[in-house]
């Protein structure tokens, strides 16, 4: 029996072939067409050489050809590695080597950085998306239409389930990013019953705006949808007026966001727009305000917004608030079907219900990750005696909801994207006046945090704040780069000599 996830899109294409699997702009494609189109990719893949786990980058906003090219590369059996496209050559190249992979897939707009990066490590063939407003391809890149080439044979390759799907960096609890491996399995069940959480419906219209290369996008929305039989609207860049245009336009029932989406819309014009469509609004990725709740649902009528928590790690979500009914505010709700939650003390042993009692949300079940890419150690030390650390601290009450009080980690969640210090920290490091840097995050109204540095200088040498913030902003990703620098003289450190992030953060 095969486990291959692509056969959620064969499922829902026999039942509805020429239903629109997704708008995007003035364009539609049917569960035909993109079943047929990613079958395409598939033969060609193979064609190429390309066999069993090898892995294929996908560096594209939300449009058509993610799904043509995702579906494509688990069909052929494949291993899809999805990469943010705004990071920049060393960042890709990191990435295209940490993961061996063998051919990349990006778009028009980010293609001389991602071909810099593939040329730095080697031995990875590139095909890029043009629009029709095309500057033409640079040298040693290929057509995406080339990919495209292949004989649709209805092939979909038998994988087990533990063989790995996705391949999804992510910095887990420390160090540079790691590949989540998530397997076939795992990203069926948990489209499945998350789609029956979110009471999807076929009917149902989703907007996708939340990138695809994350988990939330990818698992929560696409799959979702996929499997639900439903319609997803892509949505290449969050901004809230054309937002709310296609969900006018397209009669969008589900809405999909990260808080700061939330706030950004509460502020939105909305006078003499038809939004009544609209009934769900799920939110994760970090912590939505009551407040924001509120508003909301006032500015928004009709609209329940329905709180999950998960990680790159549980292919999405492991709890959720399911109804207006059943909803707990500033909860992340209760453990989704075939997945347990418990609280843990700093010896592992798990904690009674109540507030007074926080502790490292620990979890299991068929939504875990098998473990990090190539890292034995990092696995091992998160996937400790049978449940994964997420590294979150919480409670639960006397329900079982889950509360989230903080995140042990340091990741800054900026936008909707996440920071992760260290990797700043390393780039302020080779800059030649700094002798220490310290990245956290500070709170921002409007991006939920923003991204701020300390450094102390060397003996002797100067560098002002604004040239600091230069030279980060030339060698990382733009949503990456700290905004504001502030030149200290000493960093604060605790008895280890390690420096104490919490009396730095804003
Ligand atoms: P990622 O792996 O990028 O999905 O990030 C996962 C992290 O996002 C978790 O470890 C949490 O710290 C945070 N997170 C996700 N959902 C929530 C939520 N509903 N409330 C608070 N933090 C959240």
């Amino acid at each position: 029996m095969s486990f291959n996830l692509a056969t959620a899109l064969r499922e829902s294409r026999n039942a509805h072939p020429d239903k629109p699997l997704c708008h995007y702009a003035e364009t539609s494609f049917s569960y035909a067409q993109i079943d047929e189109m990613s079958g395409r990719v598939a033969s060609r893949l193979l064609s190429l050489g390309l066999r069993r786990g090898d892995k294929v980058a996908v560096q594209l906003p939300n449009v058509p050809e993610f799904l043509c090219t995702y579906f494509g590369i688990l069909k052929a059996g494949l291993t899809m590695v999805p990469l943010n496209p705004l990071l920049r050559a060393p960042e890709i190249a990191y990435h295209l080597g940490d993961a061996d992979v063998k051919l990349l897939v990006t778009f028009e707009s980010f293609a001389d950085e991602a071909l810099e990066g593939a040329e730095q490590v080697g031995g990875v063939r590139t095909y890029v998306v043009t629009t029709l407003a095309g500057r033409g391809l640079p040298e040693g890149t290929n057509p995406y239409d080339e990919l495209c080439s292949g004989e649709d044979t209805g092939d979909i390759a038998p994988t087990d389930a533990d063989e790995t799907a996705v391949l999804l960096y992510t910095s887990g609890t420390t160090g540079r990013p790691k590949g989540a491996e998530l397997t076939h399995f795992q990203l069926y069940m948990n489209c499945t019953v998350s789609g029956e959480l979110f009471g999807f419906r076929e009917d149902d219209v989703a907007v996708a705006v939340l990138p695809l290369f994350h988990v939330f996008g990818l698992s929560s929305v696409l799959n979702v949808s996929v499997r639900s039989g439903g319609t997803v609207v892509l949505v290449p860049r969050f901004e809230a007026e054309p937002l709310l245009d296609a969900v006018e336009r397209h009669r969008c029932t589900i809405f999909s966001g990260v808080p700061t989406m939330y706030v950004a819309l509460l502020s939105a014009d909305t006078a003499g727009r038809d939004l009544t469509s609209l009934r769900v609004g799920v939110s994760g990725g970090a912590a939505i305000p009551g407040e924001v709740i509120r508003a909301f649902e006032e500015k928004f009528p009709g609209v329940v917004i329905l709180e999950g928590y998960g990680l790159s790690e549980t292919a999405s979500t492991a709890t959720f608030n399911i109804s207006a009914e059943e909803r707990k505010v500033l909860s992340v709700g209760k453990p989704v079907w075939g997945v347990q939650v418990r609280v843990v003390d700093e010896h592992d042993e798990p904690l009674p219900p109540g507030p007074g009692h926080v502790g490292e949300i620990v979890i299991r079940g068929h939504n875990v990750m098998k473990g990090y890419h190539k890292r034995p150690d990092a696995t091992a030390e998160a996937l400790r005696n049978g449940w994964f650390h997420t590294g979150d601290l919480g409670y639960a009450d006397d329900d079982g909801y889950l509360f989230i009080v903080d995140r042990t980690k340091d990741l800054v969640i900026r936008g909707g994207y996440n920071v992760y210090p260290r990797e700043v920290e390393e780039v302020l490091f080779t800059h030649p006046a700094v002798a220490e840097a310290a990245v956290v995050g500070r709170s921002d109204p409007r991006l939920g945090e923003e991204v701020l540095a300390y450094v102390a200088l060397k003996p002797g040498a100067s560098a002002t704040p604004e040239e600091i913030r230069a030279y980060c902003r030339d060698r990382v990703a733009a949503y990456k780069y700290p905004r504001e620098v502030r030149v200290v003289d000493a960093l604060p450190k605790g008895p280890t000599g390690k420096v104490l992030k919490n009396r730095l953060r804003g």
